[in-house]
Order: C-alpha cells, then structure tokens, then sequence
C-alpha cells in the first residue's frame, strides 16, 4: 500500500476526464429536463437500514459489496452503494406524497466493494431517474423512452441495445418461482455454490449468473413469459406498445432479472458489446412495493440508474473548450492585474502567464490555445492604449482602453 496511489477501485477525474464526466452528465440532464425532471441531491450516507433492508439480503450489494461503518457515536451507517432507496427514503422523510406525480434526476458517486475491472470501481458514478406516484405503463414507457433519448444524445444509439423483461406481479413471480425451483432442483450438481444458495433464498437471480455451468443450466430454464398472469401480460404488452409509438426498439430477453429485490413488472438494461465483460450502462426498473415496504405511503415507481463511467467510455464527444485571452505585461505588472479583473467581469476568459519574457509567454498562450494576446506595453499603455494580437491570423494592432470590451468581442 502507498498513501501516493488511489484507493483500489477508486480513481482520480483528472482536467480532461472531469470535462467529459461533467459533459456526459450535462447532456443527460438537459434531456432530463425536457421530460419534466428536477434534480434532488441526497446524503451519500443512509443509515446502514435503508440498504440492508430494502435492496433484499441475498443480493451481492447487501451480502457483499456495501461499506458499512460505525460513526463516532455508534451508528451503523453505510456509504450509498445505488440512488433509489435514498430517494425513497428522502420522499418519506420530506413528506413529498403531496407532489405526485414526481419526477427525479439525481448523479453522484456511489461505493460497491467489488473486484476492479475496467469498467468496475469501488467509487464510480451514476446518474439516473426516479418517477414516483404513477401505476400506469405510460410512466414505464416514458423513463425509458427519456433513457434512449440520452443515450442517443450521447452519440450511443448505434452501440446499445434495450432489452427488456416483465417479473410480473407478486403472483406471478411465486408461480414462476416455484416452477424455477422445481427445475433447478433436479440439476443441483450442475450449479456453482453461489447459486445452490440462491436457489434456497432467492432462484431469480441464479438467472443473472456469470458462471458458465448455471448459464447452461439456465438456458433451458423455465420461462418467466410463461408465467406471467392476465394482468401482468397486459401491462407488459402495453409497455411495448407505448415503446413502439415512442419510436424505442426493444429487444425481449426473459432471463432478464435485476440485482435487487425491490422490482416488480418492467425490468429493462441498455447493453453495448464494446466494453468487454461490464456490458450494461444502464439498468433500472419497477418498484411499487419499495416506498410502502420502507414505511412509506404505498407509492408506485419506477427508474433506472447509469454508470457514468461506462458511459464516457463510450462517448466520443467533446466538451466545448473557450478558448482563452492571454495578457502580456510588458513591465505593468499591476496594470496587467487590473485589465484581467475588468476583463473577466466583462465575461471573457483571460489568462495571465505569472512569469517570463514575452516570447516565452507567447509560447504559453499557444500551448493554453489562447484566441488572442494582449499586451501592455509601457508606451501604449502611457497612451490608454494595449496591442491587440489575433493569435490565428497573427494581425495585430493597437486598441484603445475604452474601446477594448468591444473589440475583443469577437473573439468571444
Ligand atoms: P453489474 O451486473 O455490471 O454488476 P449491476 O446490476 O450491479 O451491474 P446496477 O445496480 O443496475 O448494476 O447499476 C446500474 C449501472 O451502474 C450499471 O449498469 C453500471 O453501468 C453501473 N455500475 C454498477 N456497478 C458499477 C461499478 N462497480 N463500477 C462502475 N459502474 C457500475
Ligand atoms: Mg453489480
């Protein structure tokens, strides 16, 4: 271990990187908000509860993944490993069942110990929605309509795919349940340990499985299609309607289940082929019984989460960078300051090389891609006056002060 490095699994954003982030997060928003979306930041600790109770405790997060801790004054709190259980537990404390439907965007970091892999840290990001108060599939059509509609904003319509599952209604999900077990159980010696044990406390999700033996025994699975009641098909099929008006193309993929238990209905994940093994960007789904099983009003909802880095892995474009003025003192050292104070209160980006000669300053404002140079020779500036420089054209010529926001602004 050296305290030079990073934690393992964590990672620094550094200048460019951040750009990117921030960008992938700005354009995710900005759709967002077209669709009637406002943020809400909540705390990135919860009370260790808020977690273990309601994303289920045979999931990997709950068993495995969550850093927990005791504060100073003994309280187990856990560092947030996923948005949603905050932000339900942030409408129950905040009394917002008065406000429904509600609309929520929230992005930040978010903590899982797991194994490191591209693609997979301790601390990465995720942004993600949350829409509270509608039964109805149209609120199932609508975030995932609003989540193609980011990615193709992104630049990723060509490189995800949306595949998409009904878990049914809780009667459905018991009757596939029992038909799941009942099939696992005669291929016991075929299935890793990981998975005898959800097979005992949770058979769902040995359909998630990585390992190759259960894939195979999975294969041939039991269909949770077949399983769904009259109630649960309608609202699947009117799910695939409404995508289909919206223009969404959906791949159906009934061995599709989510990570956590608090889902019921729609499930659905956006997953690429270009980066490897961490193929899906983004996940999410129904969850009408979480709010009531907190303590809430019953409150149905529905949302999805996205990695941030497994987006900006993927994103090509590039953040709009304003290219600078540069100011060159030429012995006017506190004039210099007080140019740049005035300039950048006027909106313009204004650099000042803190030390050097002129060529080497000039050298400077090429590498900081500076649009244009001022300089404040001592002649001119004993005029009022400072020497304009387009650093494109390389035309230059002399700019009285009072005349200077002007000029300057078409380099803007
Ligand atoms: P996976 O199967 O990759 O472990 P998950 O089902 O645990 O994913 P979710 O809880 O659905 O993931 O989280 C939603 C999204 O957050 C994922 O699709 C992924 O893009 C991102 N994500 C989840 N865990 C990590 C991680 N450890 N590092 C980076 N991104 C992650
Ligand atoms: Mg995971």
């Amino acid at each position: 271990m050296s305290v030079l490095q990073p934690v393992r699994g964590t990672h620094d954003l550094l200048p460019d990187e951040a750009r990117r982030h921030r960008l992938v997060e700005e354009i995710a928003f900005d759709v967002a908000r077209r669709y009637g979306f406002g943020e809400i930041i909540t705390p990135i600790f919860e009370f260790t509860e808020v977690f273990s109770r309601n994303l289920g405790e045979t999931t990997d997060v709950v068993s495995k993944e969550m850093y927990s801790f005791t504060d100073r004054s003994g309280e187990g709190l856990t560092l947030r490993p996923e948005g949603t259980a905050g932000v339900a537990r942030a409408f129950i404390s905040g009394g917002l069942s008065q406000h429904l439907p509600l609309k929520l965007f929230y992005r930040g970091p978010m903590f899982r110990y797991e194994r490191p892999q591209k693609g997979r840290l301790r601390q990465f990001h995720q942004l993600g929605v949350e829409l509270l108060g509608v039964e109805g599939s149209q609120a199932d059509v609508e975030v995932i309509a609003l989540a193609a509609h980011i990615l193709e904003a992104l630049g990723l319509k060509d490189n995800v795919r949306l595949e998409l599952n009904s878990l049914g209604d809780a009667a459905s999900r018991a009757n596939y349940r029992d038909a799941l077990v009942a099939y696992l159980s005669g291929r016991k010696d075929q299935l890793s340990k990981d998975s005898l044990e959800r097979m005992e406390r949770n058979p769902l999700r040995v359909l998630d499985s990585k390992d190759e033996s259960d894939r195979q025994v999975v294969a041939d699975a039991p269909l949770m299609q077949d399983y769904l009641n009259d109630e649960s098909r309608r609202f699947f099929d009117e799910v695939q309607n409404g995508l289909a008006a919206a223009g969404v193309p959906v791949t159906l993929n009934s061995r599709l289940v989510r990570g956590l238990d608090y889902y019921c209905h729609t499930a659905f994940e956006f997953t690429t082929t270009a980066l490897g093994a961490q193929g899906t960007v983004l996940a999410g789904g129904r969850y009408d019984g979480l709010i009531g099983q907190m303590g809430g009003p019953a409150t149905p909802g529905i949302g999805w989460a996205a990695g941030i880095e497994r987006l900006s892995m993927l994103f090509a474009g590039e953040a709009p960078v304003v290219r600078p003025l540069v100011l060159i003192p030429m012995g006017t050292a506190d004039a210099a300051v007080g140019l740049a104070q005035r300039l950048r209160h006027a909106g313009f980006t204004v650099e000042t090389g803190y030390s050097g000669n002129m060529k080497k300053r000039l050298a400077r404002a090429n590498k900081v891609n500076a649009r244009a140079a001022i300089i404040l020779g001592e002649e001119e500036w004993a005029r009022q006056a400072v020497a304009v420089r387009d650093l494109d054209s390389g035309e230059q010529e002399e700019v009285p002060l009072a005349a200077l926001e002007d000029r300057l602004s078409r380099f803007r």
